[in-house]
């Protein structure tokens, strides 16, 4: 098996005998130990590593730093390039930044890669024939962090999907398939209601796709993509999917492979690259000698491919299926019967490095080249600028009066607004409810009013951004509480925005 993990600008050095700079940080919890045993085996296969440590994690929260890492850390950080992270624990409370999704957009990391592998029969899964690897988009969508509190009941989070985040993501996973002779990729979106933000991501990926016509792909929606991925793994290959689905399916996949402790992810950007475990900081079995450092550790193979020591990366991976195939198991995936010693995290890496230049005789045993770091192209295709025009402008609303009658909403936005633009739809949480709305219909106290432009004989007439300000003008002399605006564009003559459900 040959994965593939660089971008074009990998980073590192290329004469094997210089140490390459790794940036180091320990975390929280069991993230000590695991990082212990995986450092303690990659010094033992000869890597040629120098590791700069950094301290990240609860204590550096509680310091008062709310992003979780020192100002000086992220100077550590940009001298490597290269950071292999254990788990860290994030204080509850709103004052807290989460440091792995600032470090990923901080750093540009656009694509989570994380390969989900069966190791029957020796690690007990429902699904031996699975071999998944799941790419994330990991910078966009809702995890932009963009929140807001907009009336007494409602509550918004944007999602934001770009072209460029989507091509770059997609066009690695592409990349990524071609490199390691995968045959499919598996697009998962929810674009049968998002037609906007997941149909762009669908739409980059037909075209992205047609440029690889060697690559069997298929578009399922993520909700039943998911329940096949938790019922039959075997028939996916790559799945690649905007960053909220991602972090679902891609735990529930790693699930499938018998723990959560088995998987490693690579965080790659154009320039940085972050590679960590994908499980927490697991408190409950902290500091016991319990934990299994696997997902750290093939995490780290993958660094070492990403750095350009693709020999090391066999040599610690075979050795480390080797462990798993002569039954030595931490408690995680010890089972009586099939596993022949039951081991802490330090004898594990101990049963690792005595293995170190063997291979497994039934697991496949792995194996990485050069090739396995040749730059990967993934910037994004320039794209001729569409003629935007303004068209109209939802106004949001809070209004909680009148037995929230939206018929005598209507009365007082059409009685204050100007005479230029009109009210053509109020909706509540998305389902219209005026004109011709449902009585049924429940209502928050948070409404969408939409107005436009009188429409010309052939569509929609473009008005002026001062039409907008006259018409907010008007609602706030009218005493309308408005709480935020949307103007509406067309694209080309597209339309820019969503219709009402029940327009
Ligand atoms: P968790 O992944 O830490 O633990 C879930 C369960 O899996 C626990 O029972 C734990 O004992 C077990 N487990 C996890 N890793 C294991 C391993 N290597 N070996 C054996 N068993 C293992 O998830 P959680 O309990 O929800 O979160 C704990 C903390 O970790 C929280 O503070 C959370 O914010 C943090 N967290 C950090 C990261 C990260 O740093 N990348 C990711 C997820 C959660």
């Amino acid at each position: 098996m040959t994965s593939e993990i660089s971008t074009a600008s990998s980073t590192a050095g290329t004469a094997a005998a210089l140490p390459i700079r790794i940036t180091v940080a320990r975390g929280d919890g069991i993230g000590p130990e695991i990082m212990d045993a995986t450092l303690r085996i990659l010094e033992a296969a000869g890597a040629g590593l120098r590791f700069d440590e950094i301290e990240i994690g609860e204590k550096v929260y509680l310091a008062g730093n709310t992003s979780g890492m020192a100002p000086e850390a992220w100077d550590v950080l940009r001298a490597s390039k290269v950071f292999l992270k254990a788990p860290i624990t994030t204080p509850r409370g709103s004052g807290y930044k989460s440091l792995n999704v600032t470090t990923r957009k901080t750093l540009g990391l656009f694509a989570n890669v994380r390969p989900c592998v069966a190791y029957d029969p020796f690690v007990p899964t429902k699904h031996p024939d699975m071999d998944v690897v799941v790419i994330r988009e990991n910078e966009e969508d809702t995890y932009a962090g963009i929140e807001h509190r907009q009336t007494a009941e409602v509550m918004q989070c944007l999602k934001l999907i770009s072209r460029p985040g989507s091509e770059r993501v997609i066009r690695y996973a592409f990349e990524y398939a071609r490199r390691a002779e995968r045959k499919k990729i598996s697009c998962l979106t929810k674009d049968n209601i998002m037609k906007l933000t997941d149909g762009l991501f669908r739409q980059v990926f037909r075209e992205i796709a047609a440029e690889y016509p060697e690559i069997e792909t298929e578009e399922l929606i993520v909700d039943i993509g998911t329940a096949w991925l938790a019922d039959r793994p075997g028939r996916f290959d790559v799945v690649v999917t905007p960053n909220l689905y991602g972090d679902v399916v891609s735990d529930v996949t790693a699930q499938l492979t018998g723990s959560v402790g088995l998987c490693g992810s690579a965080n790659i950007g154009r320039n940085f690259a972050m590679f960590e475990a994908i499980h927490g900081s697991a408190p409950d079995i902290a500091g016991k000698d319990l934990a299994n450092p696997s997902g750290l550790l093939l995490a780290a193979v993958m660094m070492l491919v990403h750095v350009g020591r693709p020999v090391i990366a066999a040599k610690v991976h075979n050795a480390w299926l080797r462990t798993i195939e002569d039954g030595i198991h931490t408690g995680d995936i010890h089972r009586d019967g099939v596993s022949t010693r039951r081991v802490g995290t330090r004898a594990f890496a101990d049963a690792v490095i005595e293995r170190l230049g063997r291979t497994p005789q039934k697991l496949h045993p792995v194996h990485y080249d050069e090739s396995s770091r040749k730059a990967l192209d993934v910037e994004p295709r320039p794209h001729p600028k569409p003629l935007k025009e303004l068209v109209g402008v939802d106004v949001f609303v809070d209004w909680d009066a009148h037995d929230r009658d939206p018929d005598v909403l209507a009365r007082l936005l059409h009685d204050a607004a100007p005479k230029t633009i009109d009210l053509v739809m109020i909706t509540n949480r998305g389902v219209k409810v005026w004109p011709g709305g449902h009585p049924e219909t429940f209502r928050t106290d948070h409404w969408r009013c939409r107005f436009m432009a009188r429409r010309s004989a052939d569509g929609h007439t473009p008005i002026s951004p001062k039409a907008v300000v006259e018409l907010l003008d008007h609602l706030a002399v009218g005493g309308i509480d408005f709480v935020k605006t949307e103007q509406l564009y067309t694209f080309d003559g597209e339309l820019g925005f969503s219709l009402g459900q029940g327009q």
